[in-house]
């Protein structure tokens, strides 16, 4: 059995029951490489032995996501991918008011539309007399 890309990176035995072994397969070295750069093993592996083994993985996906992030922006790291998000949403929640902001007027221009047709086709010839409403 290869050993887990953790304890390859580290050049250690992997040893049965290995907290890395189950998230860091040996088929993908840069996902914990990144890890190890940003977190430092031994912190990753304080922090999984913290961890209930159900959310173990849902950590390591967390801490691979802002690794990576740490390494492609060494300044912001994932806070720049959070940040430019919000900035989007702002964006995208402004272009919402105006779209519903046009859709009102245009409903209301329908609207008038309506009751002005409504109106040419009963006034001229009409006998005076409220329509009957059953
Ligand atoms: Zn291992």
């Amino acid at each position: 059995m290869s050993p887990c890309a953790a304890c390859k990176l580290l050049r250690r035995r992997c040893a049965k029951g290995c907290v890395f072994a189950p998230y860091f397969p040996p088929d993908e070295p840069q996902k914990f490489a990144n890890v190890h750069k940003i977190f430092g093993a031994s912190n990753v592996n304080k922090m999984l032995k913290d961890l209930p083994v159900h959310q173990r993985g849902d950590a390591v996906s967390s801490m691979v996501y802002e690794a990576n992030a740490r390494v492609r922006d060494p300044v912001y790291g994932c806070v720049g991918a959070i940040s430019s998000l919000q900035q989007q949403v702002i964006h995208l929640q402004s272009q919402l008011t105006v779209a519903n902001a046009k859709i009102l007027s245009m409903q209301m221009h329908q609207a008038k539309v309506r009751s002005s047709q409504t109106k040419s086709l009963r006034s001229p010839s009409s006998s005076g007399k409220l329509p009957n409403f059953p």
